[in-house]
């Protein structure tokens, strides 16, 4: 990780000088941006549109482990998760505040990384960092994220908006996060075994990335609206499939079928799977972490999105009594139960 020989201790520069520090290369660019950094509240403008906001608590050793978590990713995938939130609501993200507790044992440096990540996503979002709080903490790194978006009143999709004949569609692919996290695992236990040995992640780049660098999917919300598509219901996929496809049927009272050999999964991701012994299609339903987008949409839409590349149809919404079920490749229906990643039962 890090070790504090020729570190800056934070305590050089006090809780302004560090506020400062760490905000000195703060741009605003989004035109409902008012008031950013500086004052006792920032202030925002979204005229007519309908005001967004997320948040998103983030503690060392319960959602993210320093061992294998450079801080710079860390900072960057905090922002991503949150714009995430943001996305799913078919909205734009448009600000965020950052706040973190740092305990004795991070040097100025290491924060430094951390705003250094956090900014290269602000920037590549196009979202504007307006605020935040900053404090010393008793142990550990905590990070809060929050997003501030908007969209127009008609174009917002909830989870319960969900219609019996919507097609169950999700973008990109799913279970590379999770199992890329049991790469990470699987090396760190090595290292902390020997450490002379170097982690052996070669050819694996996609799936690492999936887990240190989620992108969130603002395109998706882009590409959505130039289809003249609006979804019925979204969520992102923070939990894994299972969970996020109960929590819209349950939100919209409805069922849903789902097709096993529908689930977009990466070959990498299959590959190391089944490497590691596990089923590909259980990680995608409760492996979580990848932050795609799951939605649903009028089969009249159909024609419009069969040929994106970047989105599966994975299933369809069915009447509440008919449950929740995955039809396997063999043709047999599993109810879908929800075994997404808690921390509670860390
Ligand atoms: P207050 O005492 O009113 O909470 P602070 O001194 O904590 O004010 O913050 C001063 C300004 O710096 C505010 O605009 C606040 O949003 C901003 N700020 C504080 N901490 C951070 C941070 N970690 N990242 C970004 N902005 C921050
Ligand atoms: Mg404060």
């Amino acid at each position: 990780m890090f070790d504090n020989i020729d570190k800056t201790n934070i305590s050089e520069l006090g809780e302004f000088g560090l506020i400062d520090h760490l905000t000195q290369a703060v741009e605003l660019t989004e035109s409902s941006t008012v008031k950013g950094i500086g004052d006792d509240a920032a202030v925002l403008d979204f005229a007519n549109k309908k005001t967004l906001i997320s948040t998103d608590l983030l503690l060392e050793g319960i959602h993210f482990d320093l061992r294998y978590v450079p801080l710079k990713h860390l900072g960057y995938k905090a922002v991503q998760v949150n714009l995430s939130d943001i996305y799913a609501m078919n909205g734009m993200a448009s600000q965020i505040t950052f706040s973190i507790g740092l305990s004795s044992k991070f040097p100025l440096e290491a924060v430094e990384e951390i705003y250094e990540g956090a900014l290269i996503a602000c920037k590549k979002f196009n979202v504007d960092l307006i605020g935040g709080d900053t404090s010393a903490s008793a142990q550990g790194l905590v990070i809060s994220v929050t997003s501030i978006g908007y969209a127009e009143e008609s174009e917002i999709a909830y989870r319960s908006g969900a219609k019996e004949g919507d097609l169950i569609c999700v973008s990109g692919d799913l279970g590379g996060a999770y199992v890329g996290l049991q790469l990470l695992e699987r090396e760190k236990q090595i290292y902390l075994e020997n450490p002379n040995i170097q982690p052996d992640l070669e050819g694996k780049d996609y799936i690492i990335e999936r887990q240190l660098k989620p992108e969130a999917r603002k395109d998706v919300v882009q590409l959505l609206d130039a289809l003249h598509v609006k979804p019925h219901a979204m969520i992102d996929v923070s939990d894994g499939l299972a969970s996020e496809i109960l929590h819209i049927c349950k939100a919209s009272n409805v069922g849903c079928k789902l097709y096993e050999d529908k689930i977009p999964i990466d070959p990498m991701t299959y590959e190391t799977a089944r490497e590691f012994g596990l089923d590909p299609t259980v990680c995608a339903l409760s492996g979580g972490e990848d932050y795609e987008l799951l939605f649903t949409v009028p089969q009249s839409d159909y024609d419009k999105i069969k040929g994106q590349l970047d989105i599966s149809v994975i299933g369809y919404v069915t009447e509440a009594a008919a449950g929740c079920g995955m039809i396997s490749k063999s043709g047999h229906v599993h109810e879908i139960k929800a075994q997404g990643w808690n921390a509670f039962n860390k």
